[in-house]
């Protein structure tokens, strides 16, 4: 992205991960004044090696910078802003993030935001590749992939697809969303909101500055969003609610497996496998509803939902041996993010464990009647034994591999129709893995090795 227009302006740019090294090296390309600096001296090295000038802020002549641009993961207000974004705001400087540099300088493109608790990246990754496949021009970026200042300049014809964090939405100024996609809230992150009133009005901002010909997508099934639709439907610009289950007026619905458009045209699920369940409905329909406001025929939405790889992790169809699938949902590091999975299978061999989180998988007891055995692996071994004792029948496997083996030859022995090996660990990774990724990559790995397996997915 060419930044040129920022020219004869400084900047202070305030973490150097991903999105600060993009818009470091973007500010150089350009030619406009910065410094860049992070508290981590390894990441500070990366930048000294990527030819950025980095150097320490503290204690610089704030009158003379334009705005501190910081990375979301770095705290501006709550609950203690880094010393930097105060000595910052103290001056009365502007405080941004990488986005709002994008939304100046590629001010002709049409932009789609994503934002909500949970699906964010699903519907992110699937309204860019519908939008790809129906020959839209777009980029797909912001919290995941790519940051927004790595992405290519699109020009009048062009979409950006962003995924959107609360953090990232609290550092925007003239950024406008030609569509927002609301898709839901549940009490999460709020440490760095206060509460749930400021994390839900930190998410609002995907609505500010949006008028008449903009559109907001906002999913209704929990209580807050509900009061923000209300809230929107006041505002003049178009609303379309999302709703599981009931018919809603004017909005996308989702029924017995069937997606339905407000005109009642209707798109069969069960031909859509990667994505299961009732929580990836609520991604589909709001992906839909973006991409009927964009104007890609139906025709095309249908066949791009059809033809969605899925993101890696995420309830993810790895391979298959006979009739049963095997996926990994390693992505899955809390009861909560298990529980979508077990809705949306009902014959499944289930490896779960690693590092536990507060209430284990005690929460998930409504799904067991699903699970034909349980196989635990890692340091919640002991804990979890006790969760399902007398209520499921389970194995102690220790390590991932041996949980595989033995679910897998339980599964061919015994399972009829469409079961499921399922790694859905409820649980962090760090006990035996570098991270949930490191866990997924050797699950799909090791599925992918098991005799008479046939590869699904990419
Ligand atoms: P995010 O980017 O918001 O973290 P993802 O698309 O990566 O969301 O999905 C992460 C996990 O969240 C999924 O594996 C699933 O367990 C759960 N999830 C996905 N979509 C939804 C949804 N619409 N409602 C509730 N949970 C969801």
């Amino acid at each position: 992205i060419d930044l040129g227009i920022l020219k004869g302006s400084s900047f202070v740019v305030l973490g150097l991960a991903r999105s600060g090294l993009a818009t470091g090296r973007a500010l150089k390309a350009a030619g406009v004044d910065y410094i860049c600096w992070d508290d981590n001296a390894v990441s500070r090295d990366a930048a000294v090696a990527a030819g950025l000038n980095v150097a320490d802020p503290a204690g610089i002549d704030w009158s003379r910078i334009a705005a501190l641009v910081i990375s979301p993961g770095i705290p501006s207000t709550f609950p203690e802003p880094h010393p930097v974004a105060a000595a910052a705001r103290a001056a009365g400087r502007k405080i941004i993030c990488d986005v709002e540099l994008l939304a100046r300088a590629q001010d002709k493109a049409k932009y789609v935001a994503i934002t909500g608790t949970n699906g964010k990246s699903t519907t992110t990754a699937l309204i860019g590749h519908i939008l790809a496949a129906a020959g839209v021009r777009c980029e797909v970026g912001g919290n995941i992939g790519r940051g927004a200042l790595d992405l290519a300049p699109l020009g009048a014809d062009g979409v950006y697809v962003l995924e959107l964090s609360s953090y990232q939405l609290e550092l925007l100024e003239t950024f406008h969303a030609y569509i927002a996609v609301w898709l839901n809230i549940t009490p999460d992150h709020i440490d760095r909101h206060g509460d749930l009133a400021g994390y839900v009005a930190a998410k609002e901002n995907i609505f500010a500055r949006q008028q008449v010909h903009d559109c907001a997508v906002i999913g209704i099934d929990d209580e807050p969003s509900r009061a923000v639709y209300a809230k929107l439907a006041q505002r003049g610009i178009a609303t379309v609610p999302v709703k599981l289950e009931m018919p809603v007026a004017g909005g996308v619905s989702y029924r017995a497996g069937m997606l339905i458009d407000a005109d009642g045209y209707m798109v069969d699920f069960a031909d859509v496998p990667t994505l299961p369940g009732d929580h990836n409905a609520q991604n589909a329909a709001c992906a839909w509803a973006a991409c009927r406001w964009l104007n890609v025929p139906r025709e095309e939405i249908v066949a791009g939902l059809k033809t969605y790889p899925g993101l890696p992790h995420r309830q993810e169809r790895v391979a298959s041996v006979g009739t049963v699938v095997y996926v990994n949902d390693s992505k899955a590091t809390n009861a909560d993010a298990t529980a979508r999975a077990l809705s949306s299978y009902r014959d499944i061999y289930w490896i779960l464990g690693g590092q536990a989180k507060e209430g284990g998988v005690a929460p998930l007891a409504p799904w067991f009647d699903r699970i034909r055995h349980a196989f635990l692996i890692g340091e919640a071994t002991e804990l979890f034994a006790g969760q399902l004792e007398g209520k499921i029948t389970y194995s102690r496997c220790g390590d991932l591999k041996s949980a595989l083996d033995a679910a897998h030859e339980r599964a061919q022995r015994e399972a009829k129709g469409n079961a499921v090996v399922l790694l859905s660990p409820a649980c962090a990774s760090w006990d035996q893995w570098k991270s949930y990724e490191h866990r997924g990559d050797a699950f799909r790995a090791m599925a992918r090795a098991l005799p008479g397996a046939q590869v699904l997915g990419r």
